[in-house]
């Protein structure tokens, strides 16, 4: 329903064309169906010929002389197809994450150039099997026909009439102009087949569901049952790993597709997920398959025909794979929910729960959303603790394996106490251990947080800003900032709190760690999991195979080592600097630790024996690390919503952060100066900026990049603001004046 007047519209889709927009009136018996992404019908071009556009902006400025402007034909009124979903998923991503129409158009339509077809080529008999015979003893019996003789020896013999013809040109080295001549005389006829490039195959030992423990089979009864009474919600199974959520997808995709719908699956990253992959692959077979960006283009497009034309139930793939154009899908699966990949880094900054969310609404006769994590994000525990969404909760393994024996170790007590090595007594004695035995260990640092925080090694006090409790991070000149509101104060080399003089940055990277590992034990095989070591393709597999296969006893690496992937010779994990993610210079700090502690800590004892873990920390008593190694999430949970409750965080509150990029420093602070003014202008109940400040990674390839940020209750209030400066920004543009600088928007951003 709208009360403007124009639509502007876009007439075709394909991508280079997404920015010319047509605009039309909206003739008033229409006013109450036209709304933004919705297909109409108008007439185009000098002969009036019908077009389908889609409407991106409703607006009360005419673009030209308004009597020209020519009225909407017509909304139609069948079923939205794949294609309208699309558009109306990017009209709500533009509006809801402050992106341009072509970014979002881009992101949802993502493999729309057709490729070629792939096709076999097969050759078999034209002649009836006699006359076959007849024409084959004729060959054998001259000896210029021997390619023939050959030919026609495997075709009599083939076990379904017909031959590859790669087999025939390769294997039996006959040329395809013999090939040529033998079909014109009638002898054999050259078939072409179309097939589908299929990314993946494997080993075809299928494998049944599982019969489910109670506790998983009252999940699907539950989510069942609602299905089949037409309800449509959102749930968050809640379970530790090896609580059978897998498992459970397994099962609700049986039950979907028997209703004759398909699924979605999102899982992090191909790459960590392989084995998970696997599963669904024995269990569902050729109906299930993957996108992700290691495929061609032309296996794109391939995977995206097989979902349209109902070849596959099944996707599974990173964030993007929700764009798949199912005709009707019926379940989003999101595994390890609480992952950052699922939010874009780039343009338009979506996060793929909340598009989950909203694509399952528009999809024909709406979907479900399943969400799993053993660590659940706070935005998903919050919203299924206020009813939001329905929970779920796998508290039992089922896989056996004790829980690993969790201890921290206070690094400040060991400095105290004369150890100045990276590793504290307790994981010296332990590495001592295991390397006689024979077992295996994990070294993990947390390299999350970038900017070096500065802290006291004595007594563990770190620096941290007055307004927005989150660390300071050092710059350069001796300076300590906040990378939300700017604050600033000079890097005292004594500590405030005890007064020692042991304050520094806090720096240590994987190949330190290493070289210290062989310093001190020579003997010890290592290998190193990081950036530096995973750019090559297939790197990552080598190491991880290479390892899982005991060639090396220690395997150091950065957060890539924790997730999927089980060695159950694995007895014990060192996790080095778990202070790194809980003062990196955001209000998700802790939460990311939490995670990371409690997936390191996870990986010890998978298998017979039982594992130890370390976390070395300089502040033991932080409530991630306590947390963490007791692996209690609702007691984190508690901790943690209550500060960002405090400091109106999301998901308490929401984030809107304006990014400034500009080659000048000084230009780009005073612009977002300016936007800061002129939102301040304009002040709405309960908005509180901050900033502007230098983003927590200042610059990158010559660009500065700053923020400002405005936390509100209200998402709308946020977009209102947005828009706004859109507005603002669009009219400089116009005049040419923005040249050195652009804007983007991040809402609730993940990083930073
Ligand atoms: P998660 O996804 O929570 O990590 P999985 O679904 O992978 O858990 O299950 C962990 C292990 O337990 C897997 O090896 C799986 O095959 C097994 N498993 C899960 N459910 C059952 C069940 N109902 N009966 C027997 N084994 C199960
Ligand atoms: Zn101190
Ligand atoms: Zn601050």
């Amino acid at each position: 329903m709208t009360a403007l007047e124009y639509a502007n519209i876009i007439i075709d889709i394909s991508h280079e064309k997404v920015d010319r927009l047509f605009q039309y009136r909206i003739p008033d018996r229409l006013k109450d169906k036209v709304e933004v992404g919705c297909p109409v019908e108008v007439p185009f071009g000098k002969g009036n010929t019908m077009r389908k556009g889609y409407v991106l902006e409703l607006t009360d400025e005419p673009n030209w002389d308004p009597d020209k402007i020519k009225e909407i034909a017509a909304v139609p009124e069948d079923k939205l197809g794949a294609e309208d979903i699309s558009i109306r998923l990017a009209a709500w991503m533009k509006r809801y994450y402050g992106s341009t129409m072509i970014a979002a158009l881009k992101t949802v339509l993502p493999a729309t150039k057709k490729q070629n077809i792939q096709k076999h080529k097969f050759v078999s008999l034209r002649m009836d099997l006699r006359q076959a015979r007849e024409y084959y003893y004729e060959c054998a019996s001259k000896k210029n026909q021997k390619a023939r003789e050959r030919i026609l020896a495997e075709l009599l013999l083939a076990p379904d009439d017909r031959i590859p013809y790669e087999l025939i040109t390769q294997k039996l080295h006959v040329t395809a102009a013999t090939l040529k001549s033998l079909a014109e005389k009638g002898v054999i006829r050259i078939d072409e087949e179309e097939y589908y490039r299929k990314p993946i195959a494997g080993d075809s030992d299928r494998y049944g569901a599982k019969e489910l423990s109670p506790e998983q089979q009252g999940i699907v009864d539950s989510f069942i049952s609602d299905y089949d009474a037409g309800k449509r919600d959102t749930y968050l199974i809640h379970g530790i790993t090896g609580s059978g959520k897998t498992e459970v997808y397994i099962a609700l995709i049986d039950e979907i597709i028997k209703r004759g719908k398909q699924a979605i699956v999102l899982i992090p990253e191909i790459a960590l997920t392989y084995q998970t992959l696997m599963r669904f692959y024995r269990h569902f077979g050729d109906r299930v398959s993957v996108m992700n960006s290691s495929l061609s283009p032309g296996e794109k497009y391939d995977q995206m025909e097989r979902a349209r034309t109902g070849d596959i139930d099944i996707i599974i793939g990173p964030r993007s794979a929700l764009f798949t154009p199912f005709p009707n899908t019926g379940i989003i699966i999101i595994d390890e929910e609480h992952e950052s990949s699922y939010k874009s880094e780039s343009m338009p900054k979506y996060h793929a729960r909340e598009t989950a969310i909203e694509l399952a609404k528009l999809v024909p006769g709406g979907a479900s959303v399943v969400l799993g994590s053993a660590t659940p994000s706070l935005e998903s525990y919050y919203r299924a603790t206020t009813g939001q969404y329905h929970l779920f909760e796998l508290k039992r393994r089922l896989t056996g394996g004790t829980l690993p024996q969790v201890e921290i170790a206070d690094l400040r007590e060991e400095l105290r106490t004369g150890n100045r090595s990276i590793f504290s007594r307790r994981l010296q004695e332990l590495m001592e251990d295991r390397l006689n035995k024979g077992e295996q260990a994990m070294l993990f640092i947390n390299r999350r947080g970038l900017a070096g925080f500065v802290s006291c090694r004595s007594c563990g006090y770190v620096f941290k800003c007055p307004h927005c409790d989150v660390s300071l991070s050092e710059h350069r000149g001796g300076r300590l900032v906040c990378h939300y509101c700017g604050y600033e104060q000079p890097l005292t080399k004594i500590c405030p709190k005890c007064s020692s003089k042991y304050v520094s940055s806090f720096r240590a990277g994987t190949q330190q760690i290493e070289d210290e590992v062989k310093k001190m034990w020579p003997n010890a095989r290592t290998l190193r999991m990081d950036a530096d070591t995973t750019r090559t393709k297939g790197s990552y597999d080598r190491i991880l195979s290479a390892f899982a296969s005991k060639e090396a006893d220690v395997l150091v690496g950065t957060q890539m080592i924790v997730k999927g992937h089980d060695f159950p010779d694995v007895t014990l994990v060192g996790i080095l600097a778990a202070d790194m993610s809980l003062h990196a210079s955001d209000y998700r700090a802790s939460e990311r630790t939490f995670q990371l502690l409690t997936q390191a800590a996870g990986r010890a004892g998978r298998g017979e024996k039982p594992g130890n873990v370390v976390i070395q920390t300089y502040e033991p008593e932080h409530y991630s690390v306590q947390t963490a190694s007791r692996q209690d999430y609702e007691a984190f949970y508690e901790e943690e919503i209550a500060y960002r409750d405090l400091l109106r965080y999301p998901p308490i509150s929401h984030m809107m952060s304006v990014q400034i990029l500009s080659y000048d420093e000084d230009l780009g602070m005073q612009f977002a100066t300016r936007l800061r003014a002129i939102m301040e202008q304009n002040k709405r109940d309960g908005a509180i900026f901050i900033g502007p400040a230098s983003a927590a990674i200042g610059k990158i390839n010559d660009v500065y990049r700053m923020a400002v940020y405005v936390k509100m209750d209200d998402y709308d209030g946020l977009i209102a603001y947005k828009d706004m400066l859109e507005k603002y920004i669009h009219q400089l543009e116009d005049m040419g004046k923005l040249k050195k600088i652009s804007v983007q928007f991040d809402f609730d951003p993940v990083n930073g």
